[in-house]
């Protein structure tokens, strides 16, 4: 299937349809094609609202929870964004239509070599992939505006909320690993962090260190 106009527009339903209602978000999500990021594993589904399978045993979120994220960091163009776990690149894709400059890591070298692929057919020169443990997130890049955190921490990781700048906004879903989590807004004002809670989700967990087989 491909991302034709009868496509996108079921897909920017279903998104419109589960809360997403910035027209910044809705546009960037039917500029980039989910497709190129699910890639031969589930063309079929590619357009569907559900998270599906990549390598490594990970997944690409779904897209109303994709969109979700977005419009919670409330990105006007000019953010300097971390995304922590790069999975397919579909998130940080988003991410790069909306911010001044991403930079996305993950701990599996593979995921990180095929998000490359795609950013580099796409021409998503603003975004930068590197393999890490995203736990302690890019220290030598920080501070940043936003940090968008793609797998579930127990609680938001010390050194990440010690990169977000004053004013940030951190986006993080929280809670035992297989459980499901709350996914967490997190604001950084001069006096400390404000938090406030958006909804139920289920990400994969944070994992710490590098990945041993790719
Ligand atoms: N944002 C992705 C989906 C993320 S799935 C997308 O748009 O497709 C969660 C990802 O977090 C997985 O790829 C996993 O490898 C990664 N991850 C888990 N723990 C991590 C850690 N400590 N550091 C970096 N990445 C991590």
């Amino acid at each position: 299937m491909s991302f034709d106009a009868e496509a996108k527009m079921q897909f920017l339903f279903a998104l419109r349809s589960q809360g997403i209602t910035d027209q910044r978000v809705l546009h960037a999500m039917e500029k980039i094609d989910r497709g190129a990021f699910v890639k031969s594993y589930f063309p079929e589904r590619a357009y569907e609202d559900m998270p599906l399978p990549i390598p490594c045993g990970q997944t690409i979120s779904q897209p109303s929870v994709v969109g979700l994220m977005t419009q919670a960091l409330e990105l006007t163009g000019r953010e300097k964004v971390l995304e922590i776990g790069t999975g397919s690149g579909y998130q940080a894709a988003i991410l790069s239509q909306l911010a001044r400059r991403v930079y996305t890591v993950d701990r599996h070298r593979r995921l990180v070599a095929e998000a490359r692929e795609v950013f580099q057919s796409l021409d998503l020169a603003n975004i930068t992939a590197f393999t890490a443990d995203g736990s302690f997130g890019l220290p030598d890049q920080a501070p940043f505006d936003r940090i968008l955190v793609t797998a579930a921490a127990e609680d938001p990781p010390g050194p990440l909320l010690a990169q977000l700048r004053i004013g940030g906004i951190m986006v993080v879903p929280v809670g035992q690993s297989d459980a499901v989590q709350r996914l967490i807004r997190v604001t950084r004002t001069d006096q400390g962090f404000d938090y406030d809670e958006l909804r139920p989700v289920r990400f994969v967990p944070l994992v710490e260190g590098l990945a041993k087989d790719g």
